[in-house]
């Protein structure tokens, strides 16, 4: 595949042209069945969600025509991107299942060139699903991985002595998080000396993880010690399942764990529990680089293997140098995934309009150091979708660039797979801010900051504030609420996580001394920042600045509930 990656880019994107000739939206834009590209580029604009949303909309009403692939649609993958405060929905089609299925199948031969031995034990993988919804028309939607844990794909998968989990499918497909988690630590801990690898999706579920032995590592002793399992654990077949695996009591593993787990001192706790273990599994790239330190704590140093690179709208590709430091990750876009384009990006680059198409460049002909936004058309029938992502290219393999995650665009925080952007935050701040209304105050400037050392993290926002009555300051009450009135603003995503996984903890709001801000900005300005053009940061993610922001906080504010979430789309 990456030694003629440019001819299978040709053929892919004839495949999904070919297919999809008939649909209403290629259709739309005069295609006529050409499958080349030099007239699907010349037609077809550049889109992002936005664009395709009355459509998506359609779809999600029940239009079962075919409006972006002949296939059917089979269901909606939710993004963890928003659109207007929801998850954004992919549509999918079933075929997608076996691409995903096949970049899967990759990561061990991959693997297995830098670790061996993996056949000969277990991986502890702490896998969930998570809650599904209905859209008005029926078709379900939910997380691209809730949609391929439940597909025969993997619950029916063939034994694979290198792909063996500690976790049993009942656990993973649990819809209870409490009782997955539960059952999978368990199952952890009892096949201890079995466990060759620890890992979740993202640098976020394995911390999550940690947390919960921290909290629960009594009870787990507990039942390992009785030989019985934990009558919060209900879900019948679960149950069932963990009455296999549970058998006997093992006083002298209850007494190791108690042993590892009461003391202060949490060091390089995966090894001591798990002293088999040649690498952590977690994503640590874009975003989740921020828990880097903590899981070198608790992994005692471990390697951190960062393995694929992939979103709900297709899985993109995989690293094939898995056992890489985690700023030398790069990946390698598999180029039978979908087509791929790439629009350059530099800070001068025009903007993208619809009447002079942008000068998009194709996978073999991206050149190393530059960094691009991806563009993807996909077999489920995303034409020229603008993921979002800033790519730069590190080197080739073979044909195939090979590419370090640069950022995310336009997210400013991020704790687990959330995703807060300016507009979002702003209007949270000002939703907030309305309560303080009544002291006569307002906010005069903010910054934020995704506060990850604690597990689970949280969102932190600073607040210098205008207090016209010095007499009647806002209290500390108001400020515990306007904690609560953002989060109450933010998206559903964000309210999901933080309400039914539990994986981000309250909202803070740190309110700093007058002046703060211009103090920043002079920092700034010595820092070489241009005065004229000089914005503050909305976000800020440098340890000098956020200790000089801490330096100067006169008192702090949590928020004092969960936010509202339920599992409806509004
Ligand atoms: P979602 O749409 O919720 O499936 O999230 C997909 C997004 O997660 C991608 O577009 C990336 O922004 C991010 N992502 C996925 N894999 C990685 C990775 N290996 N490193 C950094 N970011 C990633």
């Amino acid at each position: 595949m990456t030694r003629k990656a440019d001819a299978v880019q040709e053929r892919v994107l004839g495949e999904i042209l070919l297919r999809n000739a008939k649909t209403e939206y290629l259709r739309r834009f005069q295609l006529n069945g050409a499958t080349d590209r030099d007239t699907f580029k010349s037609k077809i604009p550049v889109v992002s969600y936005e664009d395709l949303l009355p459509d998506i909309q359609r779809i999600a009403n029940g239009d079962r025509s075919s409006i972006f692939s002949a296939h059917p649609i089979s269901e909606f993958l939710t993004s963890s991107a928003t659109s207007a405060g929801e998850s954004k929905l992919m549509p999918t089609i079933h075929e997608e299942l076996d691409r995903r299925q096949l970049l899967y199948s990759l990561l061990m031969p991959v693997m297995n060139l830098y670790v061996s031995g993996l056949d000969k034990g277990k991986g502890l993988y702490f896998l969930f699903v998570k809650a599904e919804t209905k859209t008005p028309g029926g078709l379900l939607a939910r997380p691209v991985l809730t949609s391929y844990y439940k597909s025969e794909h993997f619950k029916t998968r063939p034994y694979d002595p290198y792909n063996v989990y500690t976790s049993p499918n009942e656990a993973i497909l649990c819809a209870d998080s409490f009782q997955s988690m539960y059952t999978q630590m368990l199952c952890g801990l009892l096949m201890r000396e079995e466990v060759l690898r620890v890992g979740a999706v993202f640098a976020s579920g394995l911390l999550r993880a940690i947390r919960f032995l921290q909290l629960h590592w009594q009870q787990l002793a507990h039942d390992i010690s009785a030989g019985a399992l934990n009558p919060k654990i209900t879900d019948p077949a679960l149950r069932d399942c963990m009455s296999k695996i549970i058998v006997k009591p093992n006083p002298e593993l209850s007494k190791f764990i108690t042993q590892e787990c009461s003391g202060e001192n949490w060091e390089g706790i995966i090894t001591r529990i798990w002293p088999n273990t040649k690498y952590l599994d977690v994503i640590v790239t874009g975003a989740m680089a921020q828990y880097i330190p903590t899981l070198e704590y608790y992994g005692g140093g471990l390697p951190l293997s960062c393995t694929m690179y992939a979103s709900s709208e297709c899985y993109f590709g995989l690293n094939l140098k898995p056992m890489s430091n985690p700023s030398e990750v790069s990946y390698t876009i598999m180029p039978n995934m979908c087509y791929c384009e790439f629009l350059p990006h530099e800070p001068d680059a025009p903007a993208v309009s619809r009447d002079s198409p942008p000068p998009l460049v194709d996978l073999a002909d991206v050149e190393v150091g530059k960094q691009y936004e991806l563009i993807i058309t996909t077999y489920a029938g995303l034409c020229r979708y603008r993921v979002g992502d800033i790519l730069q290219v590190t080197d080739f393999y073979n044909s195939a660039p090979q590419f370090r995650f640069i950022r995310r665009k336009n997210v400013l925080l991020s704790i687990d797979s959330d995703k807060t952007d300016e507009a979002e935050l702003q209007k949270a701040g000002d939703n907030a801010s309305a309560l303080l209304q009544e002291f006569n105050t307002s906010v005069v400037e903010y910054t934020s900051y995704a506060d990850a050392k604690s597990i689970p993290g949280h969102y932190v926002i600073y607040w210098e504030l205008l207090v016209k009555e010095p007499a009647n300051p806002p209290t500390h009450e108001v400020l515990n609420l306007c904690c609560l009135a953002m989060e109450e603003s933010l998206n559903s995503v964000y309210r999901q996580i933080r309400v039914a996984d539990n994986s981000i903890g309250p909202l803070e709001i740190r309110v700093v001394k007058n002046g703060t801000f211009e103090e920043l900005m002079d920092y700034a300005i010595s820092r070489g920042a241009s005065i004229n053009q000089y914005k503050v940061p909305r976000c800020v993610n440098s340890s000098p600045i956020v200790e000089f922001l801490d330096s100067r906080v006169t008192s702090k504010h949590f928020s004092p509930a969960p936010p509202q979430w339920n599992s409806e789309r509004r």
